[in-house]
């Protein structure tokens, strides 16, 4: 759990001075040249604008249902609040602020880039905080060593955050071609590269099934144990043309619209999603917060988590729903809690994003 100094990976910083890096036209189109997103400190109009226009700024995220999320949780001042997955550290900044003077925030992230944005984020609003590298499955493990008899409030917002995804040499997107990576911790052996290598035809056919609902499952399992057999599939860009082929789909075609189908998914996002998942063990991850939780927290605690994949909602929704039939917890939404308009129309990332919640006795019987 300890954290460990890691180099910071973004143009900022360091003494030397930089020259801009240089790009063709008027606006910067790869990652790296968007030096001024990567440093929201010294050009914050940029932030503005890039976010006016519904984008997410590079190196940046956009937390999503804030508001709903503080209704729901109502964090309080003096509360204790474990944010499992801190990120770019845009709900821990508002819980902070909330449980304010006197509260504590643990924060947790398997990624060490993310832990270091939002301890610098967080160190501006003040107050007592903590982050951790490591995973959130550890938050019973935390209690002992903080000496901490509970949490007031666990949250957490799942699977990767806009500096991942956006970050092509970190292997989450299909839009940028970049090393088949996919770990959020360096510490995880196998990468989706590797994976893909390895796993049997029936594992891989039946994680893009279960982990990514992807109707091509079977065709697009097929080809990578037939391609693989000669090229390794390395790149993000080798995966994507791949599954474009299995299914049938001109090298360019997904970029129109008729193509992308509802929604307008792209036709790789179903499988790069499940191999994320998979790359990270993520749930496995979550059922055991979903499983610690309740011992977690203390009495009138309130348990919130934002999920993006149906797989994931499930287990969090038949959670809450069977420690209310338990007892173990007193409350729990009755409706999930969707993006609204104005934020899907400033936020369109967010379109997925589904919220529950749960709250435990106010008094132990
Ligand atoms: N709420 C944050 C964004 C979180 S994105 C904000 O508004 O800024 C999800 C984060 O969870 C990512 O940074 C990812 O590295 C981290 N993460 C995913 N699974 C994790 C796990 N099992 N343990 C700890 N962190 C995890």
């Amino acid at each position: 759990m300890e954290h460990e100094p890691q180099a910071q990976n973004t143009l900022a910083g360091g003494s030397e001075k930089r020259r801009r890096p240089r790009y063709p036209g008027t606006h910067p189109r790869q990652f790296e040249q968007r030096y001024k997103e990567l440093d929201p400190e010294a050009h914050p109009e940029i932030q503005e604008h890039v976010r006016a226009q519904g984008r997410t700024p590079a190196g940046t995220h956009v937390p999503v249902l804030l508001n709903e999320v503080m209704d729901s949780l109502a964090p309080a001042p003096g509360e204790i609040v474990a944010d499992c997955t801190v990120g770019y550290g845009g709900h821990a900044v508002e819980f902070l602020r909330r449980i304010a003077p006197n509260g504590r925030l643990i924060g947790f992230d398997v990624d060490p880039v993310a832990i270091e944005k939002a301890r610098a984020r967080l160190a501006r609003v003040g107050g007592s905080f903590s982050l951790h590298r490591g995973n959130y499955a550890g938050i019973g493990k935390l209690l002992a060593s903080e000496r901490l008899a509970g949490y007031d409030i666990i949250f957490a917002d799942l699977g990767v955050s806009s500096m991942q995804i956006d970050d092509p040499a970190r292997g989450f997107s299909y839009k940028h071609d970049g090393p088949l990576d996919m770990r959020m911790d360096a510490r995880i052996r196998s990468t989706a590269a590797d994976l893909l290598a390895t796993l049997s035809f029936e594992q891989l056919s039946s994680a893009l099934a279960v982990l990514g609902d992807e109707p091509d499952h079977e065709r697009i399992a097929r080809r990578i144990v037939q391609q693989r057999a000669s090229h390794p599939i390395a790149r993000t860009s080798d995966l994507v043309r791949l599954i474009l082929d299995a299914k049938g789909l001109a090298r360019r075609a997904w970029r129109q619209p008729a193509v992308s189908g509802a929604g307008g998914i792209h036709p790789a996002a179903l499988t790069f999603q499940a191999l994320r998942i998979l790359v990270n063990d993520e749930l496995a991850a979550l059922s055991q917060l979903l499983r610690m939780a309740p011992y977690c927290l203390r009495t009138g605690g309130r348990i919130g988590i934002i999920s993006f994949h149906s797989g994931e909602d499930r287990l969090v929704k038949h959670a809450f729903k069977d420690g209310l039939r338990a007892g173990v917890y007193a409350a729990v939404c009755e409706e999930v809690v969707r993006p609204s308009p104005q934020e899907l129309r400033a936020n369109p990332r967010s379109a997925p994003a589904k919220f529950r919640w749960a709250r435990k006795p106010h008094s132990e019987h």
